[in-house]
């Protein structure tokens, strides 16, 4: 079979594939506690079910506009008033199939075979796959301390002058942690200087925890929205729990936006017009909901970090946002690939290793679900790791045997 050498070369999206593993053991009947899971676990919010369901009562499902439905763009426009404190226009924003095509579709319009993307580590999964995608290269930079932090000189050091783009991802996936306003500021000023993109992926933005916030790049801007390098991502996906909806979007001068707008019209025409009104409902009902998914996170993270902490040799950093932590496993082991499997085997408990985000040793662990699968899935992990342990348990109606070192 003839296959093309970069489709080969693009990884199987790893959180995706253990998502798979995770549902098939479920089917076999396993009692599975999934600390991989990157979605959280509540309802939609009530008036994005209710416009979807009037949408879909009106039989009248058609394409729209390739960047968005006018009523959904305004919502976003508000958004970004309300929430950024930047005003805007139609004309600078673009609605996509969640914000992973946003990426997708910024990532194909600004780069040219071989230009250069700084992405951060520890790093979402997917940026590196999406630069090789559109014949970029990504340049992955690791804080020089050992820590989660992205320091400026060690980014200063990566850029050369093939570099077109910074990713930014604050609130992080995997770790959880909020990058410093002195960080972002100076990243900015950078990026307008050198006229280098600064993407903002800012989908976990309002999951912050501690009265904690994560600064908007526009803050420290003060060119207008048609010269800044900033570009802005974000979608209902985490922010109201509507991951399945897949409705995201970009704010960007109106040049990239509309030949974003070109580049998806070739590509997927329009996303889902009931999704996208049901984006507009929950962007335009009570947002109560954010604050209380915002609360049981927080509460969730609390106990995750209280269950890490009798575990000897487990260091994690306290995430200030998202749903997710990095434990330091170096204690036990530097394989963070054969540690996830061993938990999955011996544990049925899913984790991500830390690998697959540029965190070798580590293992991302999502506190997303409820607070018994957290409590449950770290005092399995316990008892794989701990040579105390006692040598059988039962998980479910299931005997487990401790046969391993
Ligand atoms: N960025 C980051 C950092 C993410 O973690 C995710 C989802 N896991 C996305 C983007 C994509 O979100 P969406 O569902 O809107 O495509």
């Amino acid at each position: 079979m003839s296959i093309s050498t970069l489709a080969k070369s693009i990884a199987e999206s790893p959180t995706i594939r253990l998502n798979e593993e995770a549902r098939l053991l479920r089917e076999r009947g396993e009692a599975v506690i999934h600390l991989g899971i990157g979605e959280p676990k509540n309802r939609a919010p009530m008036t994005a079910l209710l416009s979807a369901a009037a949408k879909l009562n009106t039989g009248d499902i058609k394409y729209t506009p390739t960047d968005g439905l006018p009523s959904l763009k305004k919502a976003i426009i508000r958004y970004t008033e309300e929430n950024y404190d930047k005003v805007v226009a139609p004309e600078n924003v673009i609605v996509s199939g969640g914000a992973k095509q946003s990426i997708y579709n910024l990532l194909y319009t600004i780069l040219n075979p071989q230009d250069e993307v700084i992405i951060l580590a520890p790093y979402w999964v997917s940026y590196p796959e999406m630069v090789k995608m559109v014949y970029g290269v990504p340049v992955i930079v690791t804080p020089e301390d050992g820590g989660l932090h992205p320091r400026m000189e060690d980014i200063l050091q990566a850029v050369t002058s093939s570099t077109r783009a910074i990713i930014v991802n604050s609130p992080n996936n995997p770790s959880g942690v909020v990058f410093s306003d002195a960080f972002i500021a100076q990243i900015v000023e950078f990026c307008e200087k050198k006229n280098i993109y600064l993407i903002m992926d800012d989908i976990y933005h309002k999951l912050v925890f501690d009265g904690k916030h994560a600064a908007p790049a526009y803050r420290f801007s003060n060119k207008d929205i048609e010269s800044t390098k900033i570009i802005v991502v974000n979608g209902v996906s985490k922010l109201y729990g509507m991951t399945g909806f897949r409705i995201g979007w970009a704010v960007a001068n109106r040049q990239l936006v509309e030949i974003m707008t070109n580049v998806q019209s070739q590509v997927t025409t329009s996303t889902s017009p009931f999704l996208q009104v049901a984006a507009e409902g929950a962007l335009t009902g009570l947002q109560s909901i954010v604050e209380n998914l915002r609360l049981s996170i927080q509460n969730n993270r609390d106990v995750i970090m209280q269950e890490l902490k009798s575990f000897t040799g487990v260091k994690c950093v306290k995430p200030d946002g998202t749903f997710y932590c990095l434990p330091d496993f170096r204690a036990y082991t530097n394989n963070s690939v054969e540690l996830s499997n061993l938990l999955l085997k011996k544990a049925f408990v899913v984790t991500v290793p830390g690998k697959e985000f540029g965190m070798e040793g580590h293992l991302r662990l999502s506190y997303a679900g409820s607070m018994k699968d957290v409590t449950e899935g770290i005092a399995r992990i316990k008892w794989v790791l701990d040579p105390n342990s006692p040598n059988e348990i039962y998980i479910g109606d299931k005997k487990m045997v401790r046969d391993w070192q």
